[in-house]
């Protein structure tokens, strides 16, 4: 469903300066799955998911979403790609919602826009994201949690084939957030819609199959649900009886560069240097800090 490689994007803020917010990340998403994006702020999340969503333009690379390529797009087709194919929901309600309206009103919205008014299927939506009994409330009525709901039936008002949520549940506690995302789970469940999930919540990120964690505008490594993990994986070096639910990965580029955290670099005294030994010793490889005294 998603198949991005080597993608950039460089706002220019004028003449002079150019801000990297991507720099060569590389995605794919299968169609139906649930996936969580986690990286700290500043780190691209936004960026990437504007660029899925169709509301930006990617500068460089491949990007392929349900078989469009975004880099060619014409401005027409990206017009109908961002009314079919994708929908959106904000952290920020009054980005997803129009106050005066009701909750019903809010989700026939995007039909009208579409040309296509039905009730029917706003109430469905509301019904499936469990606000069928709250369809004629004011949205001043609904609580934060309530709203992110209504905002859910109205990402999923043209039946898109791929959700986008950019931290869906930022301004909400860690109970209503719980509940959102077993919406989320619900709907990737009973549609079969592709969901991508922004959040920097890392107990949400534990209700996920598959995470992808972006540092620095590149895609730094995936955590996986340690149990699909190994029945996928051929290697059993991988301690079973270990309690932890997931485990990372890093992710190998096509250059063969893989990111390594700070604190890695730092707990091999690496400070300013910017050289590491690189070794292939019993089928394993080694990184040591080349002025080290200490053998390993
Ligand atoms: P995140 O959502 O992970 O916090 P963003 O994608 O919003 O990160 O931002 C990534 C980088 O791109 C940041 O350095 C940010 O300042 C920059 N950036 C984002 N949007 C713009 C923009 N419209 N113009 C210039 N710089 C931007
Ligand atoms: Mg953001």
């Amino acid at each position: 469903m998603i198949h991005c490689r080597n993608l950039m994007k460089i706002y220019k803020l004028n003449n002079e300066i150019e801000v990297i917010a991507l720099q060569g990340l590389d995605l794919d998403v299968e169609a139906g799955e649930l996936i969580g994006i986690i990286g700290s702020s500043g780190s691209g999340k936004s960026t990437l998911l504007n660029i899925l969503g169709g509301l930006d333009r990617p500068s460089a690379g491949k990007i392929v979403v349900d078989g469009k390529d975004l880099l060619r797009i014409s401005d027409k087709e990206l017009v109908k790609y961002k009314l079919e194919t994708v929908g959106f929901v904000w952290q920020n309600n009054a980005r997803n919602l129009l106050p005066y309206l009701t909750a019903v009103e809010n989700v026939e919205l995007p039909m009208m826009l579409k040309g296509r008014h039905k009730r029917e299927r706003a109430i469905e939506l509301l019904e499936m994201v469990g606000m069928g009994h709250r369809k004629h409330s004011r949205l001043q009525q609904l609580s934060g949690g309530e709203q992110q709901r209504v905002a859910i039936a109205i990402g999923l008002a043209n039946n898109p084939r791929i959700l986008l949520a950019d931290e869906p549940t930022g301004s909400v506690d860690t109970r209503t957030a719980d509940i959102i995302l077993d919406v989320f789970r619900h709907l990737n469940q009973t549609l079969g819609v592709t969901i991508v999930i922004v959040t920097h919540d890392t107990q949400l990120m534990k209700k996920m199959d598959r995470v992808v964690a972006i540092r620095d505008g590149k895609t730094s490594s995936e955590i996986l649900r340690r149990k699909i993990f190994d029945e996928e994986s051929l290697d059993r070096a991988i301690p079973i009886e270990d309690e932890e639910s997931h485990v990372e990965l890093a992710v190998l580029d096509s250059a063969g560069r893989i990111q390594i955290p700070r604190d890695y670099l730092d707990g091999i005294g690496l400070g300013e240097m910017n050289k590491l030994s690189v070794e292939l010793e019993d089928g394993k490889i080694i990184l040591k800090n080349p002025l080290s005294k200490v053998n390993g």
